[in-house]
């Protein structure tokens, strides 16, 4: 659950997807700039989760 581990997840400044905490370039649209505050992180995840109820996007930036 990224809501339970915000420190692990950052949200990137372009594209607004989350990503995993030590990833550099963002995988959707290769930018470089991230906010890992975990407030910032936590209000993303469920944002993103109430759009989507299936999260592969999420799953795969993760795994990635
Ligand atoms: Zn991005």
């Amino acid at each position: 659950m990224i809501a339970s581990n915000p420190l692990d997840y950052q949200v990137c400044e372009g594209c607004e997807s989350i990503v995993g905490a030590g990833t550099v370039v963002c995988p959707n649209c290769h930018g470089y700039r991230f906010d890992n505050d975990p407030i910032r992180v936590v209000d993303q995840a469920l944002i993103l989760g109430s759009r989507e109820k299936r999260s592969v996007t999420l799953e795969d930036l993760v795994e990635g």
